[in-house]
C-alpha cells in the first residue's frame, strides 16, 4: 500500500502483523507494491493479485489483510479474485475485530462507553458494505431470488440506522454519567496526571511499577483499552491520581478517531500530561510526532506536559540518550521495567504540579 506520511511502509506492515497477531491470527507473510495510483477495481495490480493467489494456495491462507482502507467494491473484487473461502479485510475491519474481542474478554473491566462505541463504529462501517453480503447470497441462490437482495439491503440499512441512533443516545447518557463521576472524584482536590503515548510505549508497566496496581500489560497492541486510574502516594505525603489512557497507533481509522476522542475526554481535565515514549523503538521520533498530532487535535495545549523516555535499559547507548534528553527540556529518562529513574520521574511530576493550577472544576463538590 501507499503511506501518507514518512512512516515506513514496512514498519506499518509490521504493526499490521502485530495487530493480526493480537486478533489471534497467524501471519505467514507480507508483501507490498508501489503504484502511481491504486487500481480502482482491486487496489493492487493484477500481477500482485496472481502472486498473492499462489501464496494463498501454498500456505493455505484463510485471510488476506490490506493495510489501507478498501472500498466495498475492491473488497468484493479481491474476494472474487482470490476465490474459495478466502476472507479479505482491511486494517479498519481488523482493528474493529480486536476491539470486539477485547471488549468481550475484559467485559467487567471495560467502560460501558467503550463497548458502545465499538458497536457503533462497527455498524457505521457495515452500512455501505451491506450490498456485498446480499449479492453474495443471491449468487449462492443461483439468481432465483434476483431483486430480493436489493429490497433486503434497504430493510437492513433501515434496521442498522435505527440501531445506530439508539446506540448514539446510550453513548450520550453514559458520557453524562462519567462526567458526573469525574466531578465527584474531583471533589477531593488531588491532581490528575494522565499517561499518554503510543501503544506499547510502556504506560501500563509504569502504572504498575508506581502503584502496584495489576493493570494488564502485554507485549501486544491495545493491551490497555480502558482508562484506569490509580492513586500514587509520595513519601512526603503528597499524592496524585495517575490515569492510564488508551494507546495511540498510526493510521487510526476515521470512525475510531471520534470514538477515541470520547474516551480521551478525561485527558482534557487533567493537571498534567505525561507523554511516555519507547525511546528504544527505531521509529521513536515518528511515534512521538503521531501522539503529539493527536494531542494537538484534542485541544489540550494549555495543560502542562512532561515527556518520559522509557526503556532506557534497552537502548544501545543510554548515555547518549540521556545527554539528548538533557539537551531538550522537560524529559525524564526511565526504565519502567527495572525501576531506573522512577524517583526522578515522581519528583519531576511534583515539580510540574507545583507550577500548574489544579483545574477549577477539581474543587467543585
Ligand atoms: P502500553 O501499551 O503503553 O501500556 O505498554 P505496556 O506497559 O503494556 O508495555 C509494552 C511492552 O513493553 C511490555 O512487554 C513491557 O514489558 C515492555 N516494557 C515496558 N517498559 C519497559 C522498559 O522500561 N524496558 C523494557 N525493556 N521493556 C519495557
Amino acid at each position: 500500500g501507499e503511506t501518507s506520511d514518512s512512516f515506513a511502509i514496512e514498519e506499518s506492515l509490521k504493526e499490521l502483523a502485530q495487530l493480526a497477531d493480537t486478533a489471534g491470527l497467524m501471519v505467514v507473510g507480507s508483501t507490498y507494491q508501489k503504484l502511481a495510483s491504486p487500481n480502482p477495481r482491486t487496489y493492487i495490480g493484477s500481477g500482485k493479485v496472481a502472486e498473492i493467489k499462489s501464496a494463498i494456495r501454498a500456505f493455505e491462507v484463510e485471510t488476506v489483510i490490506f493495510d489501507d482502507e478498501l472500498s466495498p467494491g475492491q473488497l468484493r473484487n479481491l474476494e472474487k479474485a482470490f476465490g474459495g473461502d478466502v476472507r479479505v479485510c482491511d486494517r479498519t475491519a481488523l482493528i474493529l475485530d480486536i476491539f470486539n474481542q477485547r471488549a468481550a474478554t475484559h467485559e467487567a473491566a471495560l467502560q460501558a462507553s467503550l463497548r458502545l462505541f465499538v458497536a457503533l463504529a462497527q455498524m457505521e462501517y457495515q452500512l455501505p458494505r451491506l450490498t456485498k453480503m446480499w449479492t453474495h447470497l443471491e449468487r449462492q441462490a443461483g439468481g432465483k431470488v434476483k431483486g430480493m437482495g436489493e429490497k433486503q439491503i434497504e430493510v437492513d440499512k433501515r434496521i442498522l440506522r435505527t440501531q445506530i441512533g439508539v446506540l448514539k443516545k446510550e453513548l450520550e447518557s453514559v458520557r453524562k454519567h462519567r462526567k458526573q463521576y469525574r466531578n465527584r472524584r474531583f471533589s477531593v482536590p488531588v491532581p490528575v496526571v494522565s499517561l499518554v503515548g503510543y501503544t506499547n510505549a510502556g504506560k501500563s508497566t509504569l502504572l504498575n511499577q508506581l502503584t502496584g496496581a495489576n493493570v494488564l500489560s502485554e507485549d501486544r497492541l491495545f493491551a490497555t483499552l480502558d482508562p484506569t486510574t490509580r492513586r500514587v502516594q509520595m513519601k512526603n505525603g503528597s499524592e496524585f491520581l495517575l490515569t492510564d489512557t488508551v494507546g495511540f497507533i498510526q493510521k487510526l481509522p476515521t470512525t475510531l478517531v471520534a470514538a477515541f476522542r470520547a474516551t480521551l475526554e478525561e485527558i482534557s481535565e487533567s493537571s498534567l500530561l505525561v507523554h511516555v515514549v519507547d525511546i528504544s523503538h527505531p521509529l521513536a521520533e515518528q511515534q512521538l510526532d503521531a501522539v503529539e498530532k493527536v494531542l494537538a487535535e484534542l485541544d489540550v495545549s494549555e495543560i502542562p506536559k512532561l515527556m518520559v523516555w522509557n526503556k532506557v535499559d534497552k537502548v544501545t547507548d543510554p548515555e547518549k540518550i540521556k545527554l539528548e534528553a538533557e539537551r531538550r527540556d522537560d524529559i525524564v529518562c526511565i526504565s519502567a521495567l527495572t525501576g531506573e529513574g522512577l524517583l526522578e520521574f515522581c519528583n519531576a511530576v511534583q515539580e510540574k504540579l507545583k507550577d500548574s493550577m489544579v483545574p477549577v472544576e477539581a474543587f467543585v463538590p
